[in-house]
C-alpha cells in the first residue's frame, strides 16, 4: 500500500475525524498509487491515522475510509459499512417502513462519495469519487445483501465525478428494470419515481419531513408552491386540505411527472390545484403586478451555490425570490423557505432572509428552523453534511 504523509501539522482534521485530506495538506506519496487506491496516511512524524482513498485528480486529494490504520480496505468492509447505515435508520421510528428512504448518505455514513436510495425493491446508487467508483462491485453486493433488493439503478451522474476524473455512468446493474412505473408511498400519498431520467436519483427524499409538514400547515389555505419539481410538496398540501395549490417549476418533464403524481391519487381534489411551466423569478412578478397573494409560500429553489466561491451570486438569487416571497404573502401568512447550497450556511442565510422581510417591509419571525430528513444526517465531524437548511416564517 502506499503512503501518503502529511505536511507538518496537517494532521489536526484528521485527528478531528474529518474526512477529506486536501492536496494542500499532502507533503508526498511515497510508493505508486492510481485513482481510487487504498493508501496509508501518515502525519508528518510519520504516526499512522488511518486509510483514505487516493484521487490524485481533484482537490480532495484523499476520502478517508477509516481512522483505523490496521482496518484492512476490503469486500468485508464495505458489507460491514453498508449494513451498519443500513441497520442506523432502522433504529428510528420514523424511517422505519419508509418506501423511499436514503440508505446511504456518502461522507455522514462514513462511506464518502457513495449514495444509496431506496424507492420501494429498486435501490438507485450514485458514486462520485474515485475511491467508490473502484469499489462498485464491493459496494453492490452488500447492498443487495444487506437489502435483498430486486435491482439497482446506477446514477452516476452527477457534475462532481467530473472533478474526480470520472466519466459519468448509468444503467441497470442488477436485476431486471421494472414492468412498470416505479412508486413509493409518502406520508400517505403515491409518488412516481422516475429514476433514470429524474434529478438526483430520481426524487428528493431530504424534504420528506417538511413536506409532511407544510400539508399540517395547509387546512384552508392558499399555497404557492415554487420551484416544485413533481409535486412532492404540491400533494401534501391537497393532502392537508389547501383551498388551492399553485405549483411553478421550469421543467416541462417535471411537471408532467407532477401531473401524473396527482392522478396517481384520486382522493386528492384535483381541481385544486394548477401547475404553471414558468421562471419562479419572472412568475412571482407578475403575480406582484397583478396584485394576486397567498397565505402559505415555499421556496425550495436549486443549489445557486454549490461552493462558497459562488456565495454572493447566489446570495442575491436568494434575496430576490425571498423578498417577492414576502411581497407576495397575506397577512399572518407563512414562508417556508430553502437553501440547498453547501456555499450558504444558516447564519448567512437567515440574514439573507431577514434582510429580504426588511426590504418587504415585513415584520416576520422564525417559528421553526427546519432542515433534512432523519436519512440525510450530518457528520458531527462533518459540518459541510449541513446542505439543506430551511426557515419557517410567520408574516404580520
Ligand atoms: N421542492 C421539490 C424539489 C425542488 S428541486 C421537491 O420537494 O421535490 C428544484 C427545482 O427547481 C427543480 O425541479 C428545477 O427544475 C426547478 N428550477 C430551477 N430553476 C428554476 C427557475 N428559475 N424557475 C422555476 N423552476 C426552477
Amino acid at each position: 500500500m502506499a503512503q501518503l504523509i502529511l505536511f507538518p501539522d496537517k494532521e489536526r482534521s484528521v485527528l478531528r475525524r474529518h474526512p477529506w485530506l486536501f492536496a494542500g495538506s499532502v507533503g508526498r506519496l511515497e510508493g505508486r498509487a492510481r485513482p481510487g487506491d487504498t493508501v496509508e496516511v501518515l502525519a508528518d512524524d510519520l504516526k499512522r491515522l488511518g486509510r483514505a482513498a487516493y484521487s490524485p485528480r481533484s482537490q480532495i486529494r484523499a476520502r478517508m475510509w477509516s481512522f483505523d490504520p490496521d482496518e484492512s480496505i476490503d469486500d468485508a468492509f464495505f458489507k460491514r459499512k453498508v449494513a451498519q447505515a443500513v441497520a442506523r435508520r432502522e433504529t428510528l421510528p420514523e424511517l422505519r417502513g419508509q418506501d423511499g428512504l436514503r440508505l446511504i448518505h456518502a461522507e455522514s455514513d462514513g462511506l464518502p462519495g457513495i449514495i444509496a436510495d431506496r424507492y420501494g425493491d429498486t435501490v438507485v446508487l450514485q458514486l462520485t469519487s474515485a475511491g467508490a467508483d473502484k469499489w462498485r462491485k464491493a459496494i453492490v453486493a452488500a447492498l443487495i445483501q444487506t437489502t435483498g433488493c430486486a435491482r439497482i439503478f446506477e446514477r452516476s451522474d452527477s457534475d462532481v465525478r467530473g472533478l474526480e476524473g470520472l466519466e459519468p455512468i448509468t444503467g441497470w446493474i442488477h436485476g431486471e428494470p421494472p414492468a412498470g412505473p416505479l412508486t413509493i408511498m409518502e406520508n400517505g400519498v403515491h409518488l412516481g419515481i422516475d429514476v433514470v431520467g429524474g434529478h438526483k436519483t430520481g426524487f428528493y427524499l431530504d424534504q420528506r419531513d417538511n413536506r409532511r409538514l407544510l400539508g399540517e400547515l395547509s387546512a384552508g389555505k392558499t399555497v404557492l408552491n415554487c420551484f416544485c419539481y413533481t409535486g412532492g410538496f404540491s400533494l401534501q398540501a391537497l393532502a392537508g386540505g389547501a383551498s388551492g395549490v399553485l405549483s411553478i417549476d421550469s421543467s416541462g418533464p417535471a411537471l408532467d411527472q407532477a401531473r401524473a403524481n396527482l392522478a396517481l391519487n384520486p382522493h386528492l381534489a384535483a381541481d385544486r390545484a394548477d401547475w404553471q411551466e414558468a421562471d419562479v423569478f419572472l412568475a412571482l412578478r407578475e403575480f406582484r403586478k397583478a396584485g394576486r397573494t397567498f397565505d402559505l409560500i415555499v421556496l425550495d429553489p436549486p443549489k445557486f451555490a454549490p461552493s462558497a466561491a459562488h456565495a454572493e451570486r447566489a446570495a442575491r438569487a436568494y434575496k430576490d425570490i425571498n423578498l417577492l416571497g414576502f411581497k407576495l404573502l397575506n397577512p399572518g401568512g407563512l414562508l417556508m423557505t430553502y437553501s440547498c447550497s453547501g456555499g450558504i450556511g444558516l447564519e448567512l442565510f437567515q440574514k439573507i432572509v431577514a434582510g429580504a422581510a426588511l426590504d418587504a417591509r415585513r415584520d416576520a419571525r422564525i417559528v421553526k428552523r427546519l432542515q433534512g430528513s432523519a436519512d440525510h444526517p450530518i457528520g458531527l465531524a462533518y459540518p459541510e453534511g449541513e446542505y439543506l437548511k430551511g426557515l419557517l416564517v410567520q408574516a404580520d
